[in-house]
């Protein structure tokens, strides 16, 4: 039997629910007490009453969900009770502040992984292998194609692509919250010192990461730089939004990238047409899924996000263990790269909308 004991987890129209700590994980409607595995849109949502959530992470989420939330902030590894629960928080190497949620009740423990990658990531807490009796793991990238080469690889490519443009400005379109900060840290580590500039969108998450003591190259708004400042050869990160908005005018000429895990996905990159593509994705390939469920001990795996089945098959065939899809209800998760498409265009990119890839 896959599914954990009633008391421990159960879905409801709210998400994912753990009776004995009276307490839902990433909800998608208001409750009274959200654990967050971390800041994404499509995992952390206003209007809930109180929220639990990694001390680094705290920054964003005031951003997001508002000032004045309820928050009790955490550090990893950190045990703490929740009515009948004992809960603690581990590191998901997903982006800063992100959380594997594991949670004992009755003599069981199950471990929700929300997002994760197995890579290395200067800008965010390396993921920490967690055991439990039971395991809900992500499968955004759940295919044997989906093979992941390092983040100081691509981004060292993209090093490159900038250098031998001189001549012009390059627009690198990548998600405001993990995938800027990312590459600007993977930047700083291949020696890059000087100034990034970046839109509006990405500039309003910048200042939470350099508190946390991630090393970044300079930043700056490119909206306070003065008009006529030649832009030749300067690097500009943008949300994807921003290609089809009237921001882009000031940089016309400019050459243009995109950085995400779906440009591995020729169609996508096809469709999109925005420049060269850089396969650099926060979520684990199929390597380092299979390699999770099996760091975990876990006899019995669900499976939520984008390729569900496929990997709970082979968990079930290849690895002898309980495993089965799981729809947790975040519909615009299972649509899996159209979902990237949604975000609004213009200026005032709401970057609430987004969701990282
Ligand atoms: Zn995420
Ligand atoms: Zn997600």
């Amino acid at each position: 039997m896959v599914l954990p004991p009633d008391g421990l987890l159960r879905l409801t129209p709210e998400g994912l629910y753990c009776p004995a700590a009276g307490a839902w994980i990433d909800p998608v409607r208001p409750v009274p007490r959200a654990l967050l595995t971390h800041a994404h849109a499509d995992h952390a949502r206003p209007g809930s009453g109180a929220y639990w959530a990694i001390a680094s992470s705290e920054g964003i989420l005031r951003r997001r969900l508002g000032a004045g939330i309820q928050l009790h902030p955490l550090t990893y590894g950190q045990e703490f009770r929740l009515g009948d629960a004992r809960i603690s928080f581990h590191s998901a190497g997903h982006v800063l502040g992100s959380a594997q949620i594991r949670l004992e009740a009755g003599g069981e423990s199950w471990l929700v992984s929300g997002d994760y990658k197995r890579q290395a990531d200067p800008s965010c807490e390396p993921f920490e292998p967690v055991r439990a009796d039971g395991l809900i793991t992500e499968a955004t990238f759940g295919l044997p194609i989906y093979r992941w080469r390092t983040g100081r690889q691509v981004v060292a490519e993209l090093l490159d692509w900038w250098r031998d443009a001189p001549t012009r400005p390059s627009v690198l379109f990548c998600y405001a919250f993990g995938k800027a900060q990312r590459v600007l840290a993977e930047l700083r580590q291949l020696g890059v010192e000087e100034e990034v500039l970046l839109h509006g969108a990405v500039h309003a998450l910048i200042e939470p990461y350099r508190q946390a003591g991630v090393e970044l190259p300079p930043t700056r708004p490119l909206a306070e730089l003065d008009r006529g400042t030649s832009l030749a050869g300067r690097l500009v990160l943008a949300p994807p939004a921003a290609a089809t908005s009237s921001w882009m005018k000031r940089l016309a000429g400019a050459q243009t990238g995109f950085a995400s895990g779906w440009m591995a996905v020729r169609g996508v990159r096809r469709r999109r047409g925005s420049g060269r593509g850089f396969v650099l994705s926060d979520h684990a390939d199929w390597d380092g899924l299979l390699r999770t469920v099996r760091e975990s001990g876990a006899r019995n795996v669900l499976v939520t996000h984008g390729q569900g089945e496929v990997l709970a098959r082979y968990l079930r065939e290849v690895e002898g263990l309980a495993a089965e899809p799981l729809a947790t209800g975040r519909a615009a998760e299972a649509e899996g790269e159209s979902s990237e498409d949604q975000e609004l265009p213009g200026d005032a990119v709401p970057i609430q909308e987004e969701r990282a890839g």
